[in-house]
């Protein structure tokens, strides 16, 4: 199987390749074969990507806002049209099963560009009279947006940066995770064939260094970071030192509370959902899923019962609903937190372990897990698993599980399930998290504004909230008057 680019980059509206940037390889985990050998961007290539990008940005910037408009929505039709061959591309690069992509990743990225390109026509600033004179302020582009990928999302990832970005008047360089660094490319065509100017949307490839030399670039003057938290705290002092906007989009150890009123069958399927979509390796997973003490055992013998029926397997068979874990390293990673849990007095319900088989033995196959007995201080309770792994801890009162839930260092999103309509808000104003959900989980329609509080970002994806995000404001005091001057 192969899914070979042209090259490894796309810069100024074609294929480029540098063949002495380091060679890397993308692997399809569900069978460890590999599926393209790409190069990582050398200071050269860095340079062209970032020259095409300020030349297209002031193009762009002098479009008629309708006409940018135009553009993207001509994007998010193509990328419908191509659903199908998108979504397979994002399951071979990630491993997720096609169930998921066909309607999680691809679509995701094209409601974005549509929803922004709404926006991008309408962009408009205030009047603010000020007797012998007024002021208006009018939204400018920031110039050359770096976004950086993690390796989970790539296309929505690469969307939900480019959308706003884009519809704001800026231009983008856009690096993805060296292990997914096949979608991006599709897009960056797409942009192309949809009538935007060459530049506009350039993607470099490589690893950990290549995101560094962008976010520090001099033609830089945002990066929005989709990632881990410490590379989240490095990226975000490397773009202060120029005083470059950021967006950080990072971890979670995210809490999802199930009181005892819940429709249970809900409250399961939420948590279900909010631990083992993406084979658990999404970013607001509700991880700590703590549970009342009076529905504590019926909650997990049917969660086990409904767990059990998970079908894992090859990503691309549409009846499977688990795929492999991104990488062999992640899922040693898994593995080791799996460990830990048993070793710290955590009990196991279901899952822990690798699937036997024939069809498993090649891929990085987990199965899904759930642990009970989960106490606050367990490690497993404590830091971002990114796997199939759910901890459920129990707790008798809201004041207390309201505690015990903000008790994170992370606070990127937070769940309830409760039929008290009071409670239910009463709590969701209180967890500490960037988005909660009530009576769902995970949820997130472009519309609404999606990111962290405290270590887990900064700034905000989607929603009209992302447009403050990717354009500054300009104020113009205009005087009606005489100058009234003391000199
Ligand atoms: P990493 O933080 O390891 O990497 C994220 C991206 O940053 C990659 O493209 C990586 O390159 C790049 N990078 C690494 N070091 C630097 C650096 N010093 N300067 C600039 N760029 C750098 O995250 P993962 O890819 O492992 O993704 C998993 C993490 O992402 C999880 O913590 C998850 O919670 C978070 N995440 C957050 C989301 C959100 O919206 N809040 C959504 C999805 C994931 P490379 O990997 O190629 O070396």
């Amino acid at each position: 199987m192969r899914a070979q680019p042209e090259a490894s980059h796309f810069i100024d509206g074609v294929y480029v390749e540098d063949e002495a940037g380091k060679a890397f390889e993308s692997i399809y985990a569900a069978t460890g074969e590999v599926i393209a050998t790409l190069h990582s961007a050398t200071p050269a290539i860095i340079d062209k990507a970032m020259a095409a990008a300020s030349r297209a940005q002031l193009e762009w910037a002098s479009w008629l806002p309708a006409e940018r408009a135009r553009v993207l929505r001509r994007a998010a039709d193509i990328i419908r049209a191509r659903n199908e061959a998108l979504s397979e591309l994002e399951t071979l690069d990630t491993g997720k099963a096609i169930q998921e992509t066909l309607v999680a990743d691809a679509s995701s990225g094209a409601d974005s560009l549509e929803w922004f390109a709404a926006q991008a026509a309408s962009l408009s600033g205030e009047s603010v009279p000020l007797g012998d004179a007024f002021a208006y302020t009018v939204r400018e582009p920031l110039g050359v947006c770096v976004g950086i990928g993690a390796w989970n999302y790539p296309t929505q990832i690469a969307c939900w940066k480019a959308a706003p970005a884009l519809a704001c008047g800026n231009a983008m360089v856009f690096k993805p995770s060296e292990m997914t660094p096949l979608c991006a490319l599709k897009l960056a065509e797409i942009f192309i064939e949809a009538g935007a100017p060459k530049g506009l949307f350039n993607v470099v490839q490589g690893l950990g260094d290549v995101g560094a030399a962008l976010a520090t670039h001099e033609k830089t003057t945002k990066v929005s970071l989709t990632g881990s938290v410490p590379t989240g705290g490095k990226v975000y002092a490397a773009a202060a030192a120029g005083m470059r906007h950021v967006t950080m989009e990072l971890g979670g150890k995210s809490p999802l509370v199930v009181f005892d009123d819940a429709d249970l069958e809900d409250a399961i399927g939420g948590a279900m959902l909010g631990n083992f979509y993406s084979t658990g390796q999404v970013c607001s997973n509700g991880t700590r899923v703590f549970v009342q003490k009076g529905i504590l055992e019926k909650f997990l013998a049917r969660l086990a019962e409904r767990t059990a029926k998970i079908r894992i397997g090859d990503p691309l068979d549409p009846e499977t609903h688990l795929g492999p874990l991104i990488s062999k390293a992640q899922h040693d990673k898994v593995m080791a937190y799996i460990e830990k849990g048993k070793a710290e007095g955590a009990r196991l319900v279901i899952g822990g372990g690798v699937p036997e088989g024939e069809a498993f033995a090649a891929g990085t196959y987990i199965e899904p897990t759930v642990f009970a007995g989960v106490t606050d201080d367990m490690t497993i309770a404590r830091e971002e698993i990114f796997g199939p792994v759910m901890s459920v801890l129990s707790f008798d009162t809201e004041e207390e599980v309201v505690e015990r839930a903000n008790g994170t260092e992370f606070g990127l999103a937070a769940g309830l399930f409760t039929k008290d309509i009071s409670r239910a808000h009463r709590v969701a104003g209180r967890l500490a998290a960037g988005i909660c959900w009530i009576n769902t989980y995970n949820l997130t329609p472009v519309e609404i504004p999606f990111g962290g509080v405290k270590h887990s970002g900064l700034g905000r994806e989607n929603g009209k909230a992302a447009i403050a995000f990717y354009s500054q404001l300009k104020t113009v005091h205009v005087a009606l008057g005489k100058v009234d001057s003391p000199y």
